[in-house]
């Protein structure tokens, strides 16, 4: 599932290549992808619209349109938007949702195999709002501080790897960027949110912002599909410390990595490097 960082790097790719474009024809083909409005009804409202700013909240992709409104894409388990440069040919996708023919030639696909993704299309001045019930703080702005880090950690009896994962607390943070913070920090995942130290909330906070830049730096981890918008693969993958590396050394004491599950969630740790919470 993309991440934060696998989002922003599809931001980076869609900004040079589609801001200040025409859509000429929006066919968006599936029902489930803007449910409960009418695909046909959101492909007409997109026809002729001019994409201005795309920004990002979370995971959240916002297309900026000059009429004011934006249409608000979360791509779930395996939503990708690929561009087709003018007079180039479509990659091998099997599961497109949604083409976007833009005045340049070119085009903007977007395909989910997995069909969870969505699009909505806002008006003005209905983005605050709709983001305001769905993401929380934005981890690289500097809104998120330790001190409100901790504060909405406070009296939680969840772990803190679900806490992490809770969007209301910090937004944008998945599975694989929870581990690997939460290794970086020492922090055990299964300790109760509300326990953690002023020291050990100041040092996590610092890691999650950590592994989101790494992870941006690297143009995401390429994990099953994540492409960027040229079909180009991210290389956080080759990077990870804990992430998907059961049985192998711990980079920092050498002791092998264990795969346990928290929260519903296959979760990486080094037993050495983070003690469990006590009982
Ligand atoms: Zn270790």
């Amino acid at each position: 599932m993309p991440e934060l960082p696998e989002v922003e790097t599809v931001r980076r790719g869609l900004v040079p290549r589609i801001r200040g474009r025409t859509v000429v024809r929006a066919d968006i083909r599936d029902g489930r992808l803007t449910a409960p409005v009418d695909p046909r009804e959101v492909g007409m409202e997109l026809d002729g619209e001019r994409f201005t700013e795309i920004g990002r909240r979370g995971k959240y992709l916002l297309f900026g349109l000059e009429t004011g409104r934006t249409l608000v894409s979360h791509l779930r388990m395996t939503g990708w938007f690929h561009h087709r440069p003018p007079g180039g040919t479509d990659p091998p996708l099997t599961h497109v949702r949604a083409v976007f023919e833009l005045d340049d030639g070119a085009a903007l696909l977007y395909s989910d195999q997995r069909r969870f993704g969505t699009m909505r299309l806002l008006e003005p001045g209905e983005l605050d709002a709709y983001l305001r019930l769905r993401a929380g703080p934005e981890p690289l702005s500097p809104e998120w501080t330790p001190a409100r880090f901790r504060a909405d950690l406070r009296g939680r009896r969840a772990p803190i790897k679900a806490c992490l994962l809770h969007q209301g607390i910090v937004a944008g943070v998945g599975n694989i960027y929870a581990d690997e913070a939460l290794w970086d920090a020492r922090v055990h995942p299964l300790r109760p949110g509300g326990d953690l130290s002023a020291a050990q909330a100041r040092r996590l906070h610092a890691a999650v912002v950590a592994a989101l830049e790494r992870g941006i730096d690297s143009r995401g981890a390429s994990i099953r599909d994540y492409r960027g918008v040229d079909g180009e693969r991210g290389e956080m993958q080759e990077r990870f410390a804990v992430y998907g590396r059961t049985g192998e050394p711990c980079p920092r004491c050498g002791t092998p990595i264990r795969k346990i599950r928290v929260a519903g969630r296959g979760t990486h740790l080094c037993p050495r490097c983070t003690r469990p919470p006590s009982g």
